[in-house]
């Protein structure tokens, strides 16, 4: 039962907490009651606990030896749709509501009482010795009309130090006091003019705002090419949401990204938007948290895990590169933002916005069964074309095992840089080289925790491993057959590609992007911002630079190797390999200039090749569509993983076979099983992993069947299982 809206003192209430239990737990309502969604503190056993009032108590036991919820939170209850929410993601992705609750809840301090700084305003009175420094602390004050201040912004605005305001006090003419730390955000503009529109982007417009003011769940997938103006038409559906007096969200993917988004916004709304992502301080978190379910925050711009703040009015969901695989969260709880984010919408009555220039297969599939609205922005924003695609066969390029830029490839770089024109490099794999060899005896050096290989970061001097990222030094000897100096690197990173442009085009400025280069979001932004002014004639970059940076002066892009993202037997490897190669190449040619993009491969003839270079974007997705259709996979079909892993292979692989013997609720819903099998990266932190893949079709009841089928055994203890629904990574 959980229609009560409000329980009378010593009723008994059921809480859910955070804690691993497998249930809630009853407890009898405070003095003055509790309200259903409630923030409360509970005792459990010696400890206090947070939690969250979730209906009618279970009962069944001794009610006097029931307890009291200790403290009423100050915070707003947790929303009947929230509640619905967390409800549903559980049940999706097979997670336990405790989890759910913890990503639900994740700001510091909720517990606490509001922190308290100090401002300052206008008191009464002059100071007896009036100086100039002191009359403009005091115009300043008078200025703003008795708005407080932190002492930092007042002597800021006014020009003059800290201690100067501080010696106002005595007098009274300064007044300080103390005010909770958690203060609303700025109001934004909603009616402040937008930037002009194109045709196309004004019809777009229109249809998002629609959408947006009628106030029922609908979602659009919003298609367009690099720099047709999504960001633009979005921020009109923002605008119109926030003349409806409703809340929006705006899930970006790299928080790179969004410094340069931030400023976009707020010179279309007059003011900053609440951010929520891992760059954020504890403190403005704990603030964002409280303000967005107070409806203090308006617009909040945040990565994935913004999509479980306790919004109060939420009428837009705005899901930026929707096809990005970091809106997959593949540890703790395993979902997929873009999905929750419609699944969301659809329980508050809310605007979905998805924007790419390369949908995924998913949303492209819900666009064609009728599911999603389509909107395309053919024409991009300003006189700029998408570059012209051409193979490089390297089959007749002969390079030598040591280089990676072919001589088509270098006369291509040179003719841009005696245009003064920049060109990108591009090659999507971080570090100096992914194998180092001993050529005396053949030995791959790996890393001691993982069945993986060790790359060499040239720049930080050390071998890493990419799965658990342990370091340790480059060897002298060969740790396998002692031999000195003849430890060789095999294949290129970008550090390795950059060596060889210093060594190829040595007059030229070389500008090397990668991930794992930049100690801070704001280096990056920098050099960014450097390359953009056009100080650098060669970029050589991962994946990091195939998103939202646009460099007016880069008409050429190289791709190194456009083969490396189709091996491998993941299901989405061509649909990656296609939406990344069509980003990269849309970095070339974003202002007048026309761009060029030249992919080196060794299979021109690939059909995913050939789709990149015709550009036949339709032609490809129908081609996919018809592949994963007739294979019964995503997201024709139903999947997913489930990873056994422990410390002794033994004990994994008895269980697995176990598990394997006991598949008849798998079988009652026709779903095929696979495995159990060494998982791709059969050992990861010195624990081995074996896993299954179950197949079904997409209307069988897989969760259920998944559920009943894993709880069947009880798991000895150091071994761990995880279900993946719809994975997205198979290592
Ligand atoms: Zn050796
Ligand atoms: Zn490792």
């Amino acid at each position: 039962m959980r229609d009560a809206e409000f329980y009378p003192e010593g009723h008994l209430v059921a809480v859910l907490t955070c804690e691993p239990l497998d249930r809630t737990l009853d407890y009898k309502a405070p003095e003055g009651g509790v309200a259903m969604g409630a923030f409360v503190e509970v005792p459990l056993g010696p400890r206090k606990v947070l939690g969250c009032v979730w209906g009618e108590g279970l009962g069944g036991f001794d009610l006097s030896k029931a307890r009291s919820i200790s403290t009423v939170l100050d915070l707003a209850p947790m929303r009947e749709e929230m509640r619905q929410f967390l409800e549903k993601v559980a049940a999706y992705t097979l997670t336990p509501m405790p989890a759910m609750l913890r990503l639900a809840t994740r700001a510091p301090g909720l517990m606490n009482p509001p922190g308290m700084r100090k401002v300052y305003r206008r008191g009464e009175g002059r100071p007896p010795r009036e100086t100039d420094a002191r009359s403009k602390v005091l115009e300043t004050l008078d200025e703003y009309g008795g708005l407080s201040f932190t002492l930092k912004e007042l002597a800021d605005t006014a020009g003059v130090t800290a201690s100067v305001v501080k010696g106002m006090l005595p007098s009274g003419a300064v007044i300080e006091e103390d005010t909770p730390r958690d203060l609303p955000f700025r109001r934004l503009d909603a009616n402040a003019p937008g930037n002009e529109l194109t045709e196309a982007q004004e019809a777009a417009a229109t249809a998002l705002r629609e959408d947006v003011a009628a106030e029922r769940y609908a979602t659009t997938l919003l298609k367009g090419v690099t720099g047709s103006g999504k960001t633009e038409v979005y921020l009109e559906a923002v605008a119109q949401c926030l003349k409806q007096g409703r809340q929006a969200l705006v899930l970006l993917p790299e928080i790179a990204l969004t410094s340069a988004f931030l400023t976009r916004f707020e010179e279309r709304f007059g003011a900053r938007p609440a951010e929520w992502h891992s760059g954020v301080t504890m403190t403005e978190r704990r603030r964002v948290w409280k303000m967005v379910g107070e409806g203090g925050a308006q617009v909040v711009i945040g990565a994935r895990s913004a999509l479980y703040l306790p919004f109060q009015n939420l009428g837009l969901i705005v899901v930026d590169e929707e096809h990005d695989g970091s809106y997959k969260q593949e540890d703790g709880v395993h979902y997929n933002a873009r999905d929750m984010a419609v699944l969301r919408a659809s329980l508050c009555s809310a605007t979905v916005v998805l924007a790419s220039a390369t949908p995924s297969l998913e949303t492209w599939a819900n666009v064609e069964a009728g599911k999603y609205k389509r909107l395309d922005l053919e024409s991009r924003y300003g006189p700029a074309v998408m570059p012209d695609m051409h193979a490089l066969d390297m089959r007749g390029e002969k390079l030598p095992s040591t280089r990676f830029i072919s001589d088509t490839l270098v006369g291509a770089v040179k003719k841009r840089m005696e245009r003064g024109e920049q060109s990108l490099l591009f090659l999507n794999r971080r570090g100096f080289a992914p194998v180092t060899i001993c050529r005396a005896c053949g030995h791959q050096i790996a890393c001691d925790h993982c069945d993986a290989r060790m790359v060499e970061h040239r720049f930080l001097k050390r071998l890493m491993c990419h799965q658990c990222g342990e370091t340790k030094p480059m060897p002298e000897a060969c740790p396998s057959c002692g031999v000195e100096g003849r430890l060789a690197p095999v294949g290129p990173g970008v550090e390795r590609l950059a060596e060889e442009v210093a060594e190829r085009f040595p007059e030229a400025k070389c500008a090397v992007l990668s991930s794992d280069l930049f100690a801070s979001a704001r280096a990056l932004k920098e050099q960014i911002q450097r390359i953009a002014e056009g100080d650098t004639d060669i970029i050589v970059g991962t994946q990091l630079v195939a998103k939202g940076h646009n460099f007016p002066n880069l008409t050429l892009v190289g791709v190194i190797d456009a083969d490396l993202g189709l091996q491998g037997s993941d299901l989405r490897a061509a649909e990656r390999t296609f939406q990344l190669m069509r980003q990269v190449a849309g970095r070339a040619g974003r202002s007048e200039k026309k761009g060029v993009a030249l992919l080196q491969t060794y299979q021109p003839e690939h059909p995913v090749i050939r789709a990149i270079l015709s550009g036949d974007e339709e032609g490809f997705w129908r081609a996919e569509a018809a592949e994963r259709k007739m294979a019964g996979v995503p997201p024709y079909g139903r999947m997913a993983g489930i990873i056994l892993s422990g410390p002794d292979l033994a004990v994994v692989t008895d269980v697995a076979n176990h598990l394997a013997r006991i598949a008849g609720p798998l079988q009652r819903i026709n779903a095929q099983l696979f495995g159990p099998a060494p998982a791709p990266i059969a050992r990861v932190r010195g624990r081995h992993r074996i896993r299954f893949l179950v197949k079904a079709e997409k209307s069988a009841p897989i969760q259920a069947a998944l559920a009943e089928w894993v709880g069947q055994v009880k798991l000895p203890n150091n071994v761990r299982l995880q279900i993946d629904i719809d994975p997205q990574s198979f290592w």
